[in-house]
């Protein structure tokens, strides 16, 4: 039978910007709901050391910092729910959303957080090999490869900055690309093409990771000429695929604006098109993506929707 749980802040998505919308949500004293989703602390959870995230002198497991920050929410007062949501009303306050295993949540707010995945290739050992010399992050994972071998899969701005930012660790940094051109602003193009320790690969595409057997770690690709069809090998230690992120908004497509998917928010805030509607994190940002930035736009959807609640509450009393 179903339930229906009701709460004056829903916070959809449980990374770094749900939680973090949470903390401050339970200290404000909205009892937030935040309904996890399939990834209980988000992407975060798949990975291994993380050493940009403030407050640790040594490298922490993102594991690790998911469960102390869902920790700190429910200590907090937050509700933390287990369910996926597979649709969504908008049209009126309480906003409603309806989990996949029939349970029904309403609330006054909502924050907007369900975060976006990096695209993957599809490839042959592509996902046995994430972590493992396969990577979609290079400003997390590039410090692993120090002093090696690396090569960036993709031709947009995100291509070009990882493999740029590679240069900070490898001496060795070599750009595949499908294409002839590339479609990253022209500035990043030719600081990539002026930089000594870049070479860039054309009509390339890669068709397969290759693995060293025994220590079961990415040693190389199996790469295939876009316009011959001749194919080739390229030994590596780190690949590093930089294809574009899906951010998750699947849900509020036909709801909320999108900019190339991404929820628009007002701004300098973030504030949705829906009064009341919040987004935090990668769901609606296609520039910085980290767990520090994220979890501050969730600090700040949090501290927008208790002043919308404040501002209804008084326009309601005041009339
Ligand atoms: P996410 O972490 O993506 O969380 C989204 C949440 O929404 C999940 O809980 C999911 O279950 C939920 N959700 C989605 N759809 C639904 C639905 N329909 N119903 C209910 N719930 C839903 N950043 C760093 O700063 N440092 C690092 O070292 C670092 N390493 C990384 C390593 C890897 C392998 C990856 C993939 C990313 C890494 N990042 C790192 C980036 C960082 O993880 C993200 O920027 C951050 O997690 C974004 O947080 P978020 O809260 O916006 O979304
Ligand atoms: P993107 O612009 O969509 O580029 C994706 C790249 O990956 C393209 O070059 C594409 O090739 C290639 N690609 C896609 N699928 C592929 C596949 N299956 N195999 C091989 N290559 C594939 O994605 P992005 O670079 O992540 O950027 C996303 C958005 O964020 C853009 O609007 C970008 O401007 C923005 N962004 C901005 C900044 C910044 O302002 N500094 C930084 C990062 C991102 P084709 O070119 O052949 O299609």
């Amino acid at each position: 039978m179903s339930s229906h749980h009701t709460s004056r802040m829903l916070i959809l998505g449980s990374g770094p910007a749900g939680l973090s919308a949470a903390i401050y949500g339970a200290r404000a004293g909205l009892s937030p709901i935040i309904i996890e989703g399939m990834q209980p602390g988000g992407q975060l959870t798949i990975t291994t050391d993380v050493e940009n995230y403030p407050g640790f002198r040594s490298a922490i497991q993102g594991p690790w910092l998911m469960e102390q920050m869902r920790a700190q929410a429910a200590h907090a007062g937050a509700r933390l729910m287990a369910g996926h949501i597979e649709r969504v009303d908008l049209s009126r306050r309480p906003f409603r959303l309806f989990g996949d295993d029939g349970e029904i949540y309403e609330g006054d707010t909502l924050v907007i957080a369900t975060g976006a995945q990096a695209r993957w290739l599809g490839i042959p050992s592509e996902s046995a090999l994430q972590g493992r010399g396969v990577s979609a992050c290079a400003t997390c994972d590039g410090f692993f490869y120090r002093g090696k071998k690396v090569v960036v899969i993709g031709g947009g701005n995100t291509a070009v900055e990882e493999a740029l930012y590679l240069t900070n660790h490898s001496p060795d940094v070599t750009l595949i690309h499908r294409r002839d051109s590339l479609r990253a602003e022209k500035i990043l193009q030719e600081r990539l093409f002026a930089h000594p320790r870049v070479k860039v690969l054309w009509n390339t595409a890669v068709d397969r990771f290759v693995a060293d057997s025994t220590s079961n770690t990415l040693i190389g690709i199996d790469t295939v000429d876009t316009l011959t069809g001749m194919r080739g090998h390229l030994a590596t230690d780190g690949a590093f695929v930089a294809i574009g992120h899906t951010p998750a908004t699947t849900l509020f497509q036909d709801m909320l604006p999108l900019d190339e998917g991404y929820l628009v928010v007002e701004k300098g805030t973030t504030r949705t098109a829906v009064p009341g509607v919040f987004a935090a994190g990668d769901v609606t940002d296609k520039i910085y993506r980290q767990a520090i930035t994220a979890a501050g736009m969730g600090c700040m959807a949090a501290l927008d929707a208790e002043r919308f609640l404040a501002m209804a509450e008084f326009s309601r009393t005041a009339s």
